[in-house]
């Protein structure tokens, strides 16, 4: 499982996250949810290094995966992308490219050589896995860019699980889809639950309610940096919030 300690992070001198502290356990869905700004994108490119790639990013306290630390001296960023991947709000396949080797795209961006046979295999069974396979296994060929935006976010589900990664990191993935695709995806989510920790920003309350066990509520203010307000299981999040400002945030009085 994934695990953050007393986690707090800047830009510069603007502290964007205080102290948040929180567990992802294996095998379920942690829904993160909150207002705009209040830190759920930074938090999650936290979780796998993308966030040092913003120079003025500085971070205190410990990320964990599987106990060890993702910030370790010496571990490589790359080592840790491949064991935790990421899906962004707007689908982001390489669109020229054939669904086969965006898939397989997933393995070169790792540096993972494998046989053709291996490759074949992973790109069906991520493909598979993404509730995909169907769909393309006759269009393995076209251009990435040619299939719908709800394949296309399927696809890049698919790229991220070539690797056979342990977490799976998804900022909003279906806010730029139509409500078919949209479903599609959340199927895709419980299919997947069970293999590996997800993870999953979302500002749609029923969502999280239809595909999360867990959640957490961040909030910032303009004076206090994003924190977790409340976490826990889902149902006691929307049914029964200890906390006044969870119970007005999940019905969507905020
Ligand atoms: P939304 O729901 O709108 O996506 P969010 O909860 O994901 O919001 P973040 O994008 O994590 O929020 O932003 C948290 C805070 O960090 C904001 O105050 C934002 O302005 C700031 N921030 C984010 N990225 C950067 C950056 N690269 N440089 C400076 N400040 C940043
Ligand atoms: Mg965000």
């Amino acid at each position: 499982g994934l695990e953050t300690r007393e986690l707090s992070a800047w830009f510069g001198d603007h502290k964007v996250l205080e102290r948040v502290s929180l567990a992802m356990a294996p095998g379920e869905v942690t829904a993160l949810i909150g207002p705009s700004g209040c830190g759920k994108s930074t938090y999650l490119r936290i979780l796998n290094r993308m966030h040092e790639m913003v120079k003025t990013a500085k971070l205190a306290g410990e990320v964990l995966l599987d106990g060890a630390d993702v910030y370790a001296p010496g571990r490589r960023p790359a080592d840790v992308r491949s064991r935790v991947g990421m899906v962004f709000q707007r689908p982001n396949p390489f669109p020229a490219m054939s669904v086969y080797d965006n898939v397989a795209s997933g393995l070169k961006l790792a540096g993972i050589k494998v046989t053709k046979a291996r490759r074949d295999e992973l790109v069906e069974t991520s493909l598979i896995k993404a509730g995909l396979w169907i769909e393309v296994r006759n269009r393995l060929r076209s251009p990435g860019g040619a299939l719908s935006g709800g394949q296309q976010q399927r696809l890049c589900i698919a790229r991220s699980l070539a690797v056979e990664p342990d977490v799976l990191l998804m900022d909003e993935p279906c806010s730029a889809l139509d409500p078919t695709s949209t479903r599609r995806v959340e199927e895709t989510i419980a299919e997947l639950r069970g293999r590996l920790t997800i993870v999953i920003v979302t500002h749609n309350m029923q969502q999280a309610a239809r595909v999360s066990q867990n959640c957490a509520f961040f909030l910032a203010t303009h004076d206090t940096p994003g924190q977790i307000v409340e976490a826990g299981p889902t149902t006691q999040l929307f049914e029964d919030p200890r906390d006044a400002r969870t119970a007005d945030y999940v019905n969507g009085r905020f």
